[in-house]
């Protein structure tokens, strides 16, 4: 079965005003389509079309040659943004609770002191990218990624990840990277980083 874009968990405007409704309706419906869309056309017909997006980001050398381009950009879009939807909530923000508070504060000293690592590391990703806390087999860490690139394809397994890539963030915060990365945090759903960090250890 082809690939297609996840409904959103929450209303496109729940999010305000730390993400605006115009770019959520823009950045779910027509940019993770239009992944959706070049994956599936890419894929289809091989016997990657019914994989899991992860498995196939994990071997993109299994793949032929002329396919891997395709392949990393559109099917990693389409998984980094199946993430990205459900990282956030209209009930998010606030301070992590549980094991990925110990983590953080083991790793990086105090949230505050995470949260400073992580948006610098989001302003310093140039161009378009991804800002990423990952599990990396021996504990937390952050990490980016240039364009569509995923945590998996270095072994990392995400467990939260920001879209510094300007679709993300213009139509509100313009030129302003560093506002909306630090805004972002007001809507960041630890549930589900609990449950992916549960997932890993
Ligand atoms: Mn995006």
């Amino acid at each position: 079965m082809a690939h297609s874009v996840p409904d959103l968990p929450y209303d496109y405007a729940a999010l305000e005003p730390h993400v605006d409704e115009q770019t959520m309706r823009t950045h779910h419906d027509k940019h993770h389509q239009a992944y959706v869309d070049k994956a599936n056309a890419a894929l289809e017909g091989t016997e990657w079309a019914d994989k899991d997006p992860a498995e196939v980001l994990k071997n993109l050398d299994a793949l032929p040659e002329d396919k891997r381009g395709p392949v990393r950009n559109n099917l990693g879009g389409h998984f980094n943004h199946s993430l990205f939807w459900p990282t956030m909530s209209p009930d998010g923000g606030g301070e992590p609770t549980g094991p990925i508070a110990e983590a953080i504060n083991g790793k990086f000293g105090s949230f505050d002191d995470f949260k400073e690592k992580f948006n610098a590391a989001g302003v310093a990703r140039f161009g378009s990218g991804w800002v990423w806390l990952v599990h990396d087999g021996s504990g937390v860490d952050i990490t980016t990624t240039p364009n569509q690139d995923t945590p998996l394809a270095d072994g990392h397994t995400p467990l939260l990840g920001n879209d510094v890539w300007e679709h993300a963030y213009y139509l509100k915060y313009q030129n302003k990277r560093p506002d909306y990365l630090a805004a972002w945090w007001n809507v960041v759903n630890w549930d589900v980083v609990n449950e992916r960090l549960g997932a890993v250890s």
